[in-house]
């Protein structure tokens, strides 16, 4: 099956920025709509290092308010201003994100020339947005503060157009296709009668991506992320700190290859490294393999597609 999202880390790091790692964004590319997960100071310049451009780009999803992955967001804006590339942009987030959010935008000069939305995401509205048939949902984590989210993007299942059946029974190309895959039968240039079923393949179940931004560890984390086709955890801290990473609201490399296994992923990238393993970053890998073999390191610019 062809890849449904296509994901680009523009920042890795926790807390604050080494030489190879930015903090804290990712793009996630899906059909014609683009979006951001958090929004660290550079991510402007980094999505350009990705080659990515700002068209599409009307969404930005906020995980919560630490400035590692909020403070970008006032020169992005200022820079959609003067080169306006889309219309409109939304931001979701936590009530107390979005209020720091408003605050850097106070900054922009001469006033916005797009429409900018704020969306507020609380514990009664999980729905974030839709899109064609995608859904985007948020779900509450534990970080030490009032309100901290992680994401669930997920496609609805889908039957395939056989197309050489449809051919083979003398369906006509054109309206006649569309009207099968909306549910209604059609009659063959043979005079038969043509029903969905006789041209549509099996259900096939959509892709689902899951992203989890700072947080503890705590074990409904796996339930958030069953069955998902790739998980984005952050990976803090190596499970020698693991009462620090506690303290800190944060999980160890263990502690996300524990959630990918119970979740029963596909895969895991590890995601949020502190500064303190630049030197080191294997011990994390290897750390979480141990428990989840299929997991990987995120790096800044590096583009998954699943
Ligand atoms: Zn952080
Ligand atoms: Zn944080």
């Amino acid at each position: 099956m062809s890849a449904t999202f296509r994901i680009t880390f523009l920042g890795t790091s926790a807390a604050i920025p080494t030489p190879k790692r930015n903090v804290s964004s990712t793009l996630i590319a899906y059909q014609d709509l683009k979006w951001l997960i958090d929004c660290g100071e550079g991510t402007q310049r980094q999505l350009l290092y990705a080659n990515a451009g700002f068209k599409n780009l009307t969404r930005i999803v906020l995980s919560h308010e630490h400035l590692d992955h909020i403070l970008g967001i006032g020169g992005l804006l200022a820079t959609l201003n003067m080169l306006q590339p889309v219309n409109r942009v939304v931001v979701h987030g936590s009530p107390a994100v979005l209020d720091r959010v408003k605050q850097l935008t106070g900054f922009i000069g001469r006033g916005l020339q797009y429409d900018l939305q704020f969306e507020s995401i609380d514990a009664e509205e999980i729905d974030i947005f839709a899109h064609r048939q995608l859904t985007c949902q948020a779900f509450p984590t534990r970080h030490r503060l009032h309100a901290s989210y992680g994401f669930t993007f997920q496609e609805k299942s889908r039957r395939r157009f056989l197309s050489d059946v449809a051919d083979r029974l003398g369906v006509p190309a054109g309206p006649e296709r569309r009207r099968l895959l909306a549910g209604e039968s059609i009659r063959s240039t043979r005079g038969t009668l043509v029903h969905p079923d006789d041209v549509l393949g099996p259900e096939e179940a959509g892709k689902k991506l899951v992203y989890i931004s700072d947080t503890m560890y705590f074990p409904e984390l796996s339930t958030f992320a069953a069955g998902a086709d790739c998980l984005i955890a952050e990976a803090t801290f190596l499970d020698s700190e693991a009462e620090l990473a506690a303290e800190a609201g944060h999980m160890t490399a263990k502690q996300s290859a524990t959630v990918a296994r119970d979740a029963g992923v596909k895969c895991l990238y590890l995601n949020h490294l502190s500064q303190r393993y630049a030197h080191a970053e294997h011990l994390l890998l290897e750390e979480a393999r141990r428990v989840f073999p299929q997991t990987y390191l995120a790096y800044d610019l590096a583009t998954i597609d699943v």
